[in-house]
């Protein structure tokens, strides 16, 4: 059936197939958005209940792995399969096909249950290229919203200090969300070493009464203040700031099992694998102990993994050899441990990501190198993680075995299902954007 040719100009027969071509395209690409609608509900679900979480940093960085998608292409899968969980009526036009995946992927980036039905009004109107340029001035509505925000917050922030009838000095504020962050953070370290110091003490007198939560605070702030200006104000290096030092027993480096142990600097205890697992690629000084505990005997500082080693090491293995990961900086991880007498040579190395050095020495994962050559890792339950997984089984006609699953549940699509609304006329974002954009009426 042809509406637009008149009667008389009957069509030719290669100008039909060429359109039942163009059809087939149209209905093909409404069966793939449906099933991408199902595929993201899978991730969805895949994601929210941590399926990713064998090893692999992040649910896109396993979709990579697993399906072969690019890092980029898995990251806005994760993306868009999160977003359509609160936006339902995006995610049912997707999966009745009546909205392309690209068309959702754009309205994905700014809709919110509020916007989420004018948004779908203008993805089922619009052509992609519409939809994209109206998220784009709709972006640029928002940010000027957040930046409007950002700077309130900004103004009205004030730490307000007097003191009472009683001489009790009284403090109010408000502070911008990171530096409360910040503030909370050196409280909660203020009480645990105010906890720890009470400890110790109550030890020796017997018993203490334990302060409430508000009392625990107001200690916890006297305490940031005298530290902060015992150490000048100075916030020091980020190195510094974040070094962590660690007493080991030499046994318990060689063996895990060993007895001994593992301290910090402030006395906490660490599992003999964290301790490996720093002590792998760290800088290293050996004290010697006499019986006593006195230091004996102090080495020099050198690296378990000296610099033209390290340098040969980042060169032959450019990233994290942990499969589907390969992050560009590493740290060296010995396949033996130097403690167990691995020594520190190229073939007993490989380099890990953070994530996944704590895998192997603290997660159970095993990592051996192969007789030739290749690394093999395995999961905790012994099962082996492969370089490249196999590939999925595919039906014989995959696209009949697709419109067979859609016409069982009642999906019955056809070449207009995901036609735009759009007529022909210019595209005014502006207006769109005043038109549709809960906040765009107030910047005017
Ligand atoms: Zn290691
Ligand atoms: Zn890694």
């Amino acid at each position: 059936m042809n509406i637009d040719t008149p009667a008389f100009l009957p069509t030719p027969e290669p100008v039909l197939e060429v359109e039942r071509l163009g059809d087939e395209i149209a209905v093909l690409c409404a069966h793939l958005d449906a099933a991408t609608a199902r595929l993201l509900d899978l991730i969805r679900e895949f994601d929210a209940r941590g399926g990713w979480n064998t090893g692999f940093l992040s649910c896109a960085a396993w979709l990579s792995w697993r399906v072969g998608l690019d890092r980029g292409a898995a990251r806005e899968r994760v993306r868009v399969a999160r977003a359509l969980g609160t936006l339902p009526r995006l995610a049912q036009a997707l999966a009745r096909g009546e909205l392309s995946y690209s068309k959702v992927r754009a309205l994905t980036r700014v809709a919110t249950p509020e916007t989420e039905e004018r948004l779908l009004a203008v993805g089922k109107a619009g052509t992609a290229e519409h939809v994209e340029r109206i998220v784009r001035g709709w972006r640029l509505v928002d940010r000027q919203a957040e930046a409007r925000e950002t700077a309130r917050r900004h103004a009205i922030r004030a730490l307000h200090v007097y003191q009472d009838e009683d001489g009790m000095v009284v403090i109010r504020g408000r502070l911008a969300p990171e530096v409360g962050a910040v503030l909370v953070q050196a409280l909660a370290a203020a009480r645990e070493t105010l906890y720890q110091r009470a400890r110790s003490m109550d030890a020796e007198d017997g018993f203490a009464e334990t302060p409430t939560m508000a009392q625990q605070q107001a200690d916890a702030l006297a305490l940031v203040a005298e530290t902060a200006l015992h150490h000048g104000i100075d916030p020091g290096a980020p190195g510094e700031r974040y070094q962590v030092v660690v007493h080991v027993d030499a046994p318990v480096l060689a063996d895990a099992d060993a007895p001994g142990q593992s301290v910090l600097k402030d006395g906490a205890h660490v599992s003999s694998g964290t301790a490996q697992r720093l002590a792998c690629d760290a800088t290293r000084v050996v004290m010697r102990h006499a019986p006593d505990g006195q230091v004996m005997e102090v080495g020099a500082r050198t690296r378990t993994i000296p610099p033209a080693l390290r340098r040969a090491l980042d060169h032959r293995d450019r990233g994290c050899r942990f499969p589907g990961c390969g992050l560009p900086f590493g740290q060296g991880h010995h396949i033996r441990h130097w403690a167990q007498g691995g020594p520190t040579t190229l073939s007993n190395l490989a380099l890990l990501c953070r994530r996944h050095h704590r895998a192997v020495h603290e997660e159970g994962y095993e990592m051996d190198r192969q007789p030739d050559g290749e690394l093999s890792f395995r999961r905790p339950d012994g099962r082996l993680v492969p370089e490249v997984p196999p590939p999925a089984a595919v039906p014989r006609d995959p696209v009949h075995a697709l419109r067979a699953q859609h016409d069982a549940h009642g999906l019955h699509l056809h070449a207009r299902t995901a036609m735009p609304g759009w007529l022909g006329e210019r595209l005014d974002v502006g207006w769109a954007i005043d038109v549709l954009h809960p906040l765009a009426a107030s910047t005017q």
